[in-house]
């Protein structure tokens, strides 16, 4: 029949019920390839709901309702836990730079090169005024059961060693310490306190061999540091809670398979391999291409897989386990980076050693970033200032091609800071997508094969409640 204006009916524009996947108020479900041989995932982005579907039932899952049966059942659940974690959540914990000196001159270091060699230590009368201001902060806005967190980080924090050690005695009933260290300093009496006092311990070391390792991080002599991070691994032996990071360059990528062995072997409990931020021109020279980073990152992970099928003992590589959490139990996320808006000035914010406080230890020594003073202004209204605002108003949705993206909520387009100072703007991506996409697709092959145990700690799921099942729900 032709003629439409004749055939008009004139009543709801849209049917209410939402039968069908799809169409009217039925969900949008978008079916991506996971490269697996069986399944492929159906996932509703809005609300991060997913299911794996074998790959010769996609037709009957559609057409016999399954799908809208398992999203019926779940999706309010999912839509709750994702709401809540984009936009539900207080500022917990701090990264704390006590100092802006580093002892050290890394290729890729997001802090000027004037501060590192010229710049402050905070006073210990300082640090602890700091630390007064913020539990006093954190006992206002936090329920009385939590403990906020504050992570002494770079520059080197050990330089100022007595100031820091000092305020981690003082307040050691008020916050959750951690130290993330180049481990240069890290000698027997520095671990000994360290783990007296139950301080999480980060060290940094980028490849298994010295050649390799000191060609991007190296003293300001050029010396690398290879053998003193590999004697602190030492001391660092059977303590629970010490983890190593390694910063993913096109310097080391190759290596990564290797530096899982090394690591297993040294018998480090858990691992991150970062992908190199961009923010800074300097570190962009050492940028390696989405699809190589994804190679290499996706064989080191198999490593650690072969690795626990030999001896029984687990290498969760931290940054990809945190990306399967955000799949399989979005609330036992630990990082914050996967997720929009990210959790820079959200979830925690970060302090120079003038008080100056940033969304991010990203930020720092970007001037237009910092606001407000912990020392003069009130900690409320500096994360609800303009600077602060940029960040944690970054959400996908606004953002091309996130906004288009199936795993948005999984990979949540980091980072803001490379999108603004790399590609101009906040609405812009950051260095890296494709590299997000196969870490995702990657996952999910991982839970097709039953294999999530073996990528994540012990006891991850302790108090979760399980909010995936393959085809079954
Ligand atoms: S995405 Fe960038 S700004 Fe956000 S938390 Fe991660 S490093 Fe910080
Ligand atoms: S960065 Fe890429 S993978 Fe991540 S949400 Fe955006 S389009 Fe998707």
């Amino acid at each position: 029949m032709t003629g439409r204006k004749n055939n008009v009916i004139h009543g709801t524009a849209a049917p209410l019920r939402g039968r069908f996947v799809n169409t009217g108020n039925g969900p949008t479900f978008q079916a991506i390839d996971i490269g697996h041989p069986e399944y492929v995932a159906m996932i509703e982005p809005d609300t991060a709901f997913w299911s794996l579907i074998q790959r010769e039932s996609l037709t009957d899952c559609l057409s016999e309702g399954d799908l809208l049966k398992s999203y019926a059942k779940k999706s309010k659940q999912f839509a709750k836990e994702i709401d809540s974690l984009r936009f539900g959540l207080k500022p917990s914990a701090v990264y704390f730079n006590p100092t802006e000196r580093c002892n050290m001159n890394c290729t890729y270091c997001y802090i000027p090169e004037k501060m590192r060699r010229h710049g402050e230590h905070m006073t210990k009368k300082k640090l602890f005024a700091a630390l007064d201001i913020l539990k006093r902060y954190f006992h206002k806005t936090l329920p009385k059961d939590s403990m906020p967190q504050i992570i002494f980080h770079g520059a080197e924090p050990l330089l100022n060693r007595e100031a820091v050690f000092a305020g981690i005695k003082e307040y050691e009933d008020d916050f959750l310490f951690g130290v993330q260290t180049n481990a240069t300093l890290l000698d027997d009496k520095a671990v000994e306190f360290l783990k007296s006092h139950h301080v999480s311990i980060g060290i940094s070391l980028d490849a298994p061999t010295a050649r390799i390792a000191d060609r991007t991080r190296k003293n300001w002599d050029g010396q690398g540091i290879f053998k003193q991070v590999v004697a602190a691994m030492e001391r660092l032996k059977g303590y629970e809670s010490w983890s190593v990071i390694c910063t993913v360059t096109g310097s080391n990528l190759r290596h990564l398979s290797k530096l899982v062995d090394f690591f297993h072997e040294k018998e480090v409990p858990t691992c991150l391999m970062n992908i190199l931020r961009c923010t800074l021109p300097p570190s962009r020279s050492l940028k390696p291409s989405d699809a190589e980073a994804a190679r290499y990152f996706l064989a080191a992970l198999d490593r650690t897989y072969e690795l626990y099928e030999q001896t029984g003992r687990r290498l969760p590589v931290g940054n990809f386990a945190n990306i399967l959490l955000a799949i399989i139990a979005p609330a036992a996320r630990r990082l914050m980076c996967d997720i929009s808006p990210c959790g820079g000035g959200r979830c925690f914010f970060a302090l120079a050693p003038n008080g100056g406080m940033f969304p991010c230890s990203e930020f720092i020594g970007l001037d237009h970033f910092q606001s407000g003073n912990l020392f003069t202004d009130d900690i409320s209204t500096i994360l609800q200032s303009e600077p602060f605002r940029l960040v944690t108003d970054r959400k996908v949705e606004d953002i091309e091609p996130c906004r288009h993206c199936a795993i948005r909520h999984f990979c949540g387009a980091p980072c803001p800071a490379e999108a603004f100072e790399m590609n101009g703007g906040m609405n812009k991506t950051g260095a890296f997508c494709e590299f997000y996409e196969e870490q995702v697709r990657y996952a999910f092959r991982v839970i097709a094969d039953g294999k999530v145990d073996a990528y994540l700690w012990d006891g991850w799921d302790k108090g979760m409640k399980t909010t995936f099942n393959i085809n079954k729900d």
